[in-house]
C-alpha cells in the first residue's frame, strides 16, 4: 500500500468514525470554507485540516452534499485566496506607520498624537509646533479621535491607504478584487446510512482480519462506469469481494437495484450482501446468484459472529471453485 494511499484511507476511516460518533449525539454536520494562511483554502474534518479537494472526492463518492456558498476574496491576477492585508501612508506609500489618539491646536493647525502635546502638568498641553499652551477642549484645541501618523514622513491622517498583496507577492487594490466561491457541504443520506453500519463493519473486518482474511473497510472503489463506490468491506482478489451490509434501517426499496447494479459495475468482483431475514424473498430475485451471494441472519448487530463464518465459507468455496 502507497503512503498516498493510506494516508487517504486513514482520514476515510476518521471521517466515517467521527461522523457515526456526530449522528448518535444527534450533532448536525457541517463544513465550511476557511483560509488556512500558505495554504488557501481548508476545510475542518472533525478535527482535521483538508483540502478542497478531499470534500470533492468525498461529494463525487456521494457522501456529502453542497448545502451552500461562501464567497472569498481572490488575486484577479493568479487566484489566490491567501491575500495580506497593508495600511499604508497616502502621502509616501510607507507600510510604516502608527495608529495614534489625535489632538489638533487650533491656533496654529498642528496635529499630532496626544502624547506629543502632553505637559508634566495634568490636563494641560502644549503644542510642540508652536509652543502655545492648550487649556480648554473645543477652544484651544481638538480632540478628532483615532488616526494614523507616517514614521517616515511624520504626515497625520485619518484614512490609510488599504494595499491588498496575494503569496505571489501582487499587489492589488480592494477595488481591483475578485471573489471566488467555494462550497459548504453537509452529510449526504448516503454517509448517514454507512455511518449507521461503522460499527459493525469495523467488527467483522477485524474478524476477517484474525481469520487471515485482508479485509478493507470502506474502500473506495471505481466502478467501469466511472462511478465511485465506498464499499464497507472490501477483499481484493481475483476475483475481488464487495462486501455490504444492510441492517434494517438502512434498506430502502431502491436498496436491491442499487446493489445489482454496483455488483454489475466493479470490474472482476463477486458481491456478498449480509440482509436481516426480515428481507422480502421475493426482492431477492433480483440478484444475479452468480454475481451476489446473500447471507440472512436475524440480527445483523449480534449475529457477528455467523456472518464471518459465513463470509469465511463463501470465500473458501471460491478458492476451491478456482483450483
Ligand atoms: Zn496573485
Ligand atoms: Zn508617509
Ligand atoms: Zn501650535
Amino acid at each position: 500500500m502507497s503512503t498516498e494511499f493510506q494516508k487517504s484511507r486513514s482520514i476515510d476511516t476518521h471521517f466515517l468514525s467521527s461522523i457515526y460518533k456526530a449522528l448518535l449525539k444527534g450533532e448536525e454536520v457541517e463544513f465550511r470554507p476557511k483560509i488556512r494562511q500558505g495554504v488557501g483554502i481548508v476545510y475542518d474534518l472533525f478535527g482535521i485540516e483538508v483540502s478542497i479537494d478531499k470534500l470533492k472526492n468525498f461529494y463525487d463518492r456521494g457522501l456529502i452534499e453542497v448545502a451552500g456558498e461562501i464567497s472569498f476574496p481572490s488575486c484577479p491576477i493568479c487566484g489566490d485566496t491567501c491575500l495580506h492585508l497593508f495600511l499604508a501612508c497616502p502621502e509616501c506609500g510607507s507600510r510604516n506607520i502608527e495608529k495614534k489618539d489625535l489632538l489638533v491646536h487650533y491656533d496654529c493647525g498642528y496635529m499630532d498624537s496626544v502624547e506629543a502635546f502632553q505637559t508634566s502638568r495634568e490636563g494641560v498641553y502644549r503644542c510642540p509646533k508652536c509652543g502655545g499652551e492648550l487649556k480648554r477642549v473645543g477652544i484651544d484645541y481638538g480632540r478628532p479621535g483615532f488616526g494614523f501618523i507616517c514614521k517616515d514622513c511624520r504626515t497625520v491622517f485619518q484614512i490609510p491607504l488599504v494595499e491588498v498583496e496575494c503569496e505571489r507577492n501582487h499587489k492589488i487594490r480592494v477595488q481591483q478584487l475578485e471573489v471566488k466561491k467555494f462550497p459548504v457541504y453537509r452529510l449526504s443520506e448516503e454517509s448517514k446510512k454507512i455511518s449507521r453500519i461503522f460499527e459493525i463493519v469495523e467488527i467483522i473486518a477485524v474478524k476477517l482480519k484474525e481469520r487471515g482474511i485482508d479485509a478493507v473497510t470502506f474502500a473506495h472503489v471505481r466502478g467501469l462506469s466511472g462511478v465511485s463506490y465506498t464499499i464497507p468491506i472490501y477483499v481484493k482478489g481475483n476475483p475481488s469481494l464487495i462486501i455490504e451490509i444492510a441492517p434494517e434501517e438502512i434498506m430502502d426499496e431502491r436498496y436491491p437495484l442499487l446493489m445489482t447494479i454496483e455488483a454489475v459495475d466493479v470490474p472482476d468482483s463477486i458481491m456478498i450482501i449480509i440482509l436481516p431475514s426480515s428481507f422480502r424473498p421475493e426482492l431477492e430475485s433480483i440478484f444475479n446468484p452468480e454475481k451476489i451471494k446473500i447471507i440472512k441472519v436475524e440480527n445483523i448487530y449480534r449475529s457477528v459472529d455467523e456472518i464471518v463464518d459465513e463470509i469465511v465459507e463463501v470465500i473458501g468455496r471460491r478458492i476451491y471453485a478456482e483450483t
